[in-house]
């Protein structure tokens, strides 16, 4: 039996579907025929994920008549810079790529922000798909159209918002995935169900463990619930002019929390795990959130051996770190506060002090 949930994102003409199943690595060639506007594909890939998973995508775009080039960068977030991306256009040009050709990123988070960079300029803008390869490129990253790379001096600085023509989200490919990498990007789903969906959330407190051993029914349920939320967010502010805002939730503490680790300590997603029990902290005293949320969150958080506790800095270290999210009006920090399990606020007027407190008593 097929085995497959699509999920729509809405943007008009440049609305696309999201497949989300087991499998559908070799099936990709078949769906994407009518969907490019040419025959020529480069796969941008790195070299551990070509390893496991770039012959059966190659495999399956040949059958179905795609003549396919495929090229690694280097691993690591030190590489998502646009010297790589310049060494992709050098790519793209050695394989005879025009302006009807695509660039399909096979990859996690990295992979997908930089091959969609390179797809966004090369030619002013060539098709792009999305197949990503890591939990948090399939609930998050590969979804929405922000693309780009970082700046010596900031993360994400240089960029576009570039939508892919479609997502294949096999979930079969997270079987090589590190442990690690699997629980960080479950950070990101605890954020999005109690961000917008109370049914995901419950469903995490009953089956959250079938998702971590990556049960193909259970992965398929979450993945898709993700995606449909940040797609429902998406489609009512693509370019984050407001509400988009909101997918940040946990982020606050998280990145200042990373900067304050300098990225070393950290996955992103285990920052944001342990930022989401501060967002909760903090709307106990600004919004009257019940403890009882809280303490709901902690347990889902603890349950996937993501922090839950902050280490030991400073409050002017914490007030510094604080100060510089890139999402601060002036020396206003914003910060996320969940109003109930479903349904989060975007606060610009929480006095740092409070935030303060709360890290305080979260400290180990
Ligand atoms: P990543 O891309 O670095 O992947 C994590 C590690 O897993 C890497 O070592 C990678 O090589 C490896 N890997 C990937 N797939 C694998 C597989 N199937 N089997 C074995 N190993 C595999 O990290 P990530 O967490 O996927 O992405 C992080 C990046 O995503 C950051 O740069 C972040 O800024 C970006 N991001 C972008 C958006 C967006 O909206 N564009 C949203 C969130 C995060
Ligand atoms: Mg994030």
């Amino acid at each position: 039996m097929e085995r497959i949930t699509q999920v729509e994102v809405g943007l008009g003409d440049r609305a696309y579907p999201i497949d989300i199943g087991s499998g559908l690595l070799t099936q990709a060639g078949q769906g994407l025929t009518g969907v490019l506007r040419g025959k020529k594909v480069l796969i941008v890939t790195n070299g551990i994920v070509n390893h496991h998973w770039g012959a059966p995508l190659r495999r399956s775009l040949e059958e179905a008549g795609f003549s396919v080039a495929i090229t690694e960068i280097p691993d690591g977030e030190t590489h998502k810079r646009i010297e790589t991306v310049a060494s992709l256009y050098d790519a793209c040009v050695a394989a005879r790529l025009n302006r009807t050709s695509a660039i399909i990123a096979l990859g996690g988070g990295i992979v997908g922000d930089v091959a969609g960079f390179l797809a966004a300029t090369y030619m002013r803008g060539i098709d792009f798909v999305q197949v990503p390869t890591t939990l948090l490129s399939q609930v998050d990253s590969s979804v929405g159209g922000k693309v780009g790379v970082n700046h010596r001096d900031g993360k994400n600085l240089i960029g576009a918002f570039y939508q892919p023509k479609r997502v294949i989200i096999d979930t079969d490919t997270l079987s090589t995935l590190p442990v690690r990498e699997v629980r960080a990007g479950y950070g990101e789903v605890i954020k999005t169900a109690l961000l917008g969906d109370p049914d995901l959330f419950a469903f995490l407190e009953t089956a959250g463990a079938d998702v971590l051993r990556l049960d193909a029914a259970a992965l398929r349920r979450v993945v898709a619930a993700c995606c449909r939320a940040k797609a429902g967010v998406v489609e009512q502010d693509e370019r984050e002019a407001g509400i988009r805002a909101i997918l940040n939730l946990g982020h606050t503490f998280g990145h200042a929390l990373e900067t304050l680790t300098h990225y070393q300590t950290y996955r992103h997603g285990e920052a944001v795990a342990v930022g989401l029990i501060a967002a909760c902290r903090l709307a106990q005293t600004v919004l009257g959130l019940p403890e009882t949320v809280t303490d709901r969150v902690r347990r889902l958080v603890q349950a996937a051996d993501l922090p839950v506790r902050f280490p030991a800095f400073s409050a002017e270290e914490w007030r510094k770190a604080l100060a510089m999210d890139k999402k601060n009006q002036d020396d206003q920090v914003t910060f996320i506060v969940p109003a109930a399990i479903g349904q989060s606020l975007v606060r610009a007027d929480i006095p740092l002090s409070l935030a303060l407190a709360v890290i305080h008593e979260m400290t180990e």
